[in-house]
């Protein structure tokens, strides 16, 4: 009572500021006196007490006390005042409620929230939901990441008319999501999804119902970005399947190599007695046509053969260091022929030198297959560039194709505008006997013979190609290394003539060994057989005469050739040696080349071929140890 300062209270109030009854001594016209409320809160309270006290409205504010053991407590103070005729106060009534309790609750509901918010705003997967009518109701900032969208670009938006899936996987997620708005859970479903730049996302979804009062309202999902693992997985799929593409491509060298091997024997015989029988016969005898025919197609055998030892990299390799521009340029004009006047050439040749150690008549073999391919590939024309350059092959790459070593490599690159591979064709085109081609036009051996040679000379061909975009084969092969930098002499091919002195031939193949025995006796030498290495040693013990050369097979039974031959050479040292063989595995797997000084004849050879071999050996033999 304003008038009479009569002032009452409820017991309450002890238990609010925890005092006696006794103790209580109200000294202000409030239940609360300054000295309680929370020295934080007081110029608050003032405010509002004379706001109230000026609008002469109820007042309804909340406050803390502090109380002198240092309890805080939440109040909620009340009251109105009742003001007489002129407008003087009465008297004033009110509560003071103690709500420690429920601020309490409040406060670490919001702690509560907060931290859920940090969670939600921080984590680096995405969260998000969505409710019945698959709009979202939230997404976590982490979406940015994924997606390049801002959450509130996404919320309220119903999820299809949103675009966020690649079309594979559009009806998977619906389906996925009706399941969980039917009250399943799913774990780990597997999304594309594409960010609003367009790229590709992969997503790990788990999503779980949002269930309130017996009710599905919404779905809660998580998708955890696994991109990263996707393409390590791709990666690692297209690694495999090189592999095996180079398993694949070894299987069949092999097989083609051993093959080779065998025809090459039989092949040595045909050509050899065909064209010693041609030298016996005159133009005009009736069989010289037929056995012109006979010799003609035994070539062509021949070369067949020789592809597939390329291919088979059973090849033996006359190596040499030589600039690649040189070997582009001398062969540009073939080249322009070959591709006839449709097609413009173009040449970018890189200004210095680009030296490696390689085959010359192998590497124009590469060259030229590539070519042909490209005019095939161009019926109405277009352009064939020819690139030479220096690059360095890196780990990354060298780590992704068996057998390359990386460093600095020679490339030659081929590029044409014409019709391009799909991948079905890309994954095939060095399988030997792989083409597109009619029958006329393509055998399928000139990608795998240039890949089998490319290989031979530790190289690497590598390809890009699409469909109606042309085609680029790129060649790799090894630098040459400083100390190999210097051009060798051309080594001049004397004539085949008449030659003298005595020559042991060691051969196991008894139609080869008959042969060449002809052969050498038909070109003026005298000729020591044998068909096994023991047989020969023996005979160059016994023979009376000297012996000026060895030509031996390089894989003997029971004895290498090279073994065989120091043995000879211990009781002959003045004897010459000559190689020969079809099938060089010892010498290929050593190191895929002819030792400096060694002299050889690849099988199968023609008769002039093993008499000028045999009189060059003969003839240069004096710097030889
Ligand atoms: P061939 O030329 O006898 O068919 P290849 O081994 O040289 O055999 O080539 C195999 C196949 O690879 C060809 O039939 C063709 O389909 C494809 N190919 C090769 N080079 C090209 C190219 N430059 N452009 C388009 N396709 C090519
Ligand atoms: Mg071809």
């Amino acid at each position: 009572d304003v008038k009479t300062d009569l002032l009452e209270w409820s017991d309450e109030i002890y238990r609010i500021l925890g005092v006696k009854p006794q103790a209580f001594d109200p000294s202000y016209r409030a239940l609360m006196t300054m000295e309680v409320i929370h020295p934080d809160d007081r110029a608050d309270v003032i405010k509002a007490h004379r706001e109230f006290l000026s609008k002469k409205t109820a007042c309804d504010i909340e406050y803390r006390l502090l109380l002198k053991d240092g309890t805080v407590k939440y109040v909620n103070e009340r009251f109105q005042t009742l003001y007489d005729d002129q407008g003087m106060p009465t008297c004033a009534m009110g509560t003071v409620q103690d709500i420690t309790e429920r601020k309490r609750t409040e406060e670490a509901l919001q702690e509560a929230v907060s931290l859920y918010r940090l969670h939600f705003d921080n984590v680096s997967d995405v969260i998000y939901s969505i409710d019945s009518e698959l709009k979202f109701i939230s997404v976590s900032p982490s979406v940015e990441r994924l997606l390049g969208y801002k959450p509130e670009e996404l919320i309220g938006r119903p999820f299809q008319e949103l675009n966020l899936l690649t079309s594979e996987y559009v009806e998977r997620a619906a389906s996925d999501t009706m399941r969980v708005l039917g009250g399943e859970r799913i774990t780990s479903a597997v999304y594309q999804f594409i960010g609003r730049d367009g790229t590709k996302k992969w997503g790990d979804v788990s999503g779980a119902p949002l269930i309130r009062d017996g009710q599905i309202v919404a779905l809660v999902s998580v998708a955890r970005d696994i991109t990263d693992r996707k393409q390590a997985e791709a990666e690692r799929e297209k690694l495999q399947a090189q592999l095996l593409q180079a398993q694949k491509l070894e299987a069949v060298g092999r097989l083609a190599g051993g093959v080779a091997h065998d025809f090459n024997n039989l092949l040595t015989v045909i050509l050899g007695y065909g064209e010693m029988a041609l030298q016996d016969l005159h133009p005009d005898h009736p069989h010289h046509s037929l056995l012109t025919e006979v010799r003609h197609a035994g070539n062509r055998a021949r070369n067949l053969t020789r592809q597939l030892l390329a291919f088979s990299r059973k090849q033996v390799l006359e190596m040499q260091v030589m600039d690649v521009n040189g070997v582009v340029r001398g062969f540009e004009k073939l080249m322009r022929r070959v591709i006839g006047e449709d097609v413009l050439m173009k040449m970018a040749l890189h200004a210095d030198p680009v030296r490696v150690k390689a085959d010359v008549s192998q590497l124009e073999q590469v060259l030229m297959n590539l070519a042909v391919n490209a005019r095939d590939a161009m019926p109405e024309g277009g352009v064939l560039a020819i690139e030479t350059g220096i690059v360095e092959l890196d780990e990354a790459y060298a780590s992704r194709k068996p057998g390359i070593i990386p460093g600095p490599y020679a490339m030659i690159a081929i590029a044409d505008t014409g019709v391009g591979m799909d991948r079905e064709t890309l994954s095939q085109i060095f399988e030997p006997f792989f083409t597109t081609k009619t029958k006329e036009k393509g055998t399928g051996l000139g990608l795998a013979t240039s890949y089998g040679i490319v290989k031979q000379h530790a190289g690497d061909i590598w390809v890009y190609s699409e469909p109606g975009k042309g085609t680029t084969f790129k060649v790799y092969l090894p630098l040459a290394r400083e100390e190999e930098q210097t051009e060798p002499q051309v080594v001049e091919r004397p004539r085949p003539i008449m030659g003298t002195g005595t020559v042991l031939v060691v051969e196991d193949d008894p139609p080869v060994l008959r042969l060449a025995g002809d052969i050498l006796r038909a070109s003026g030498y005298q000729v020591l057989q044998s068909g096994a290495p023991e047989m020969a040693l023996k005979l160059a013990r016994s023979h009376g005469g000297p012996i000026d050369l060895i030509l031996a097979d390089v894989i003997l039974p029971g004895m290498k050739g090279p073994e065989m031959v120091e043995k000879i050479r211990e009781i002959r040292p003045q004897a010459r040696v000559l190689y020969m063989s079809g099938h060089t595995e010892d010498v290929i797997a050593h190191h895929g080349i002819l030792d400096k000084g060694v002299r050889f004849i690849q099988k199968p050879f023609s008769m002039e071929a093993l008499a000028a071999k045999v009189s060059e050996a003969l003839g240069t033999m004096k710097n030889e140890k």
